[in-house]
């Protein structure tokens, strides 16, 4: 929508007979006497003063019945404040569309004794009771300007009447390309404000622009405007908690006193509105505006509970996931050092096993014996009975090879029809005789074969072993091959005389030294 001109706003502007005694009484130096009759000279300003001298707004006392005294009274200042009401009032002329001027009377009406209110309550603020009514009265003024100059987009905002005064203010800015601040400047000159009560007028939505020296003025006229917002807008809780916690931020009341504070505001703005003159309907009292606000609230809880279950869920959901991931990961390590036709600990099981046994020997001492078994003949195994057959056998030599094993040695398959066995704190005789039950394990298993008849296999054994500990660093790597080394010599040896037996080998391994000493 197009942008509205500064330029071509069309602006509320006093009665001729408000503005020359809004002037007069501006200037400190003109006599009393001749500001009552500047009022005088105008029939309806006159009834309206009065009235508004003895509202409760204003009202000191004894029921002032003359215009000579109720000038005299008030004073220069006083008077122009009053003087100002009377004009808001009657600055429009209509002639904006679907604009309900009567609701925005209702809602300044509002902030004016909601501002008043405060003034009160809180003195250190240092505002003038009356004074905060005029501005609290005079602060939205610019809303009108807006009607007045676009009022085909009146529509539009009365659709937002019910929300949140920041909510209306951004609606402004998109409809109409200003905000009701924003014409504050043009309303300022127009009606020849004095500073004190310009400022709360330009800055109410955001005090700490203005300047120092009306930044509280500014602020109350904010707070007014949370207070108000509490009777007029359609969402109880969440204006409730603004109102609880801007006035709980800006001058440290507690909630309860808030709350408080806004009961009276309900039963003023009736009592006011009536004394002088402004059509207002009914203001909510208190216990429905509670009431709301707790429905609300209830809902908000439901709500609440509602994410809380699903949090609950999504954890629960969260831990599941990480425990059958926990499994899965232990399967696949599993796996990773499993052989998977004969389930035995592969290599890479076998690599790391003699790391840290050898690693351990090196200093603690003690002796360790490395083991290679090899089928014998299994090529003709295969060749004679089919792969199958030959998976058949291998499974049933490595069952066989575990079962005899030694209690702490470890059984794996190196690959093809090859077992490499670590046992721990054996050596020589005594490892030979471990691994002779090995070799008698698998020739003792006797395999239906596919033509019917049960044959018994046989393994040949070769036989490794090494002493610690031992002085100076230690390449576990390294010493495994040469392990290796030994065993494979030994198990040729035993293939060499005839296979199905053990060879050990004939000298302990040597422990290669971390790093190769360098030549001379
Ligand atoms: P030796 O007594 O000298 O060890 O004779 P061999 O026939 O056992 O030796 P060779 O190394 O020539 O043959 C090993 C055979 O093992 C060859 C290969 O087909 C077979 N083999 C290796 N892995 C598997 C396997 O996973 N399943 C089956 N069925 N056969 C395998
Ligand atoms: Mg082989
Ligand atoms: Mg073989």
């Amino acid at each position: 929508m197009q942008p509205l001109q500064a330029s071509t706003l069309r602006l509320p502007s006093p009665p001729q007979a408000l503005a020359r005694v809004i002037q007069a009484a501006s200037d400190p130096s003109v006599p009393v006497s001749s500001l009552a009759r500047a009022v005088s000279s105008d029939a309806g300003l006159s009834v309206q003063l009065l009235r508004m001298v003895n509202s409760s707004m204003y009202s000191r006392g004894a029921r002032i019945a003359t215009v000579d005294r109720a000038v005299a009274m008030l004073g220069n200042r006083s008077l122009r404040n009053l003087a100002l009401c009377v004009a808001v009032q009657n600055c429009v002329r209509g002639g904006m569309g679907e604009f309900d001027l009567e609701g925005f009377w209702e809602d300044s009406l509002r902030r004016a004794v909601a501002a008043r209110m405060l003034a009160e309550h809180f003195s250190a603020a240092d505002v003038d009771p009356i004074e905060a009514f005029t501005f609290g009265l005079l602060q939205d003024l610019g809303v009108v300007a807006l009607m007045q100059t676009a009022p085909e987009r009146a529509e539009q905002w009365m659709a937002v009447r019910g929300r949140m005064a920041e909510d209306r203010r951004r609606l402004e800015a998109e409809c109409f390309g200003m905000t009701h601040d924003d014409v504050a400047d043009a309303l300022i000159q127009a009606w020849a404000l004095p500073p004190e009560l310009a400022a709360p007028m330009r800055h109410h939505h955001h005090p700490a622009r203005a300047p120092a020296e009306h930044r509280s003025r500014c602020m109350l006229a904010g707070q007014a405007e949370l207070m108000a917002q509490v009777l007029r807008c359609d969402d109880k809780r969440a204006a409730l908690g603004a109102a609880r916690a801007g006035l709980g931020r800006e001058i440290g009341m507690e909630a309860d006193a808030v709350d408080g504070l806004l009961a009276t505001l309900s039963t003023r703005v009736d009592e006011v509105g009536k004394e002088l003159g402004f059509r207002v309907g009914r203001q909510p009292p208190m216990e429905e505006i509670l009431a709301a606000a707790n429905a609300g609230l209830v809902e908000l809880n439901l709500t609440y509970e509602e994410v809380v279950r699903r949090l609950e869920r999504a954890l629960a959901d969260t831990e599941a996931l990480s425990k059958e991931l926990a499994a899965r990961n232990r399967e696949l390590e599993q796996l990773s050092v499993t052989d998977t036709l004969t389930g035995l600990p592969n290599r890479r099981a076998l690599s790391g096993r003699l790391n840290y046994e050898l690693t351990r020997l090196a200093r603690d001492g003690g002796s360790i014996t490395f083991v290679m078994g090899d089928l014998d003949k299994f090529k003709s195994v295969n060749d004679t009975w089919g792969h199958d057959f030959g998976d058949v056998v291998l499974r049933a030599a490595a069952g066989a090879l575990r079962t005899a094993a030694v209690e702490g040695a470890l059984v794996c398959r190196v690959g093809g029809e090859e077992f490499g066995v670590v046992i721990p704190g054996r050596h020589g005789a005594e490892a030979l005789a471990a691994v002779e039950c090995l070799r008698e394990a698998v020739a003792a298993v006797e395999l239906p074969c596919p033509d019917g008849a049960s044959r018994s296999f046989t393994v040949s054994l070769g036989a490794a072993w090494i002493l610690g500990p031992t002085q100076g660093a230690v390449d576990p790597d390294a010493v495994a091959v040469q392990l290796y080394r030994a065993a494979d010599r030994a198990l040729y040896e035993a293939k060499r005389q005839g296979r199905n037996r053990v060879c050990g080998a004939a000298e302990p391994s040597t422990w290669a030294p971390a790093i190769p000493p360098r030549a001379a």
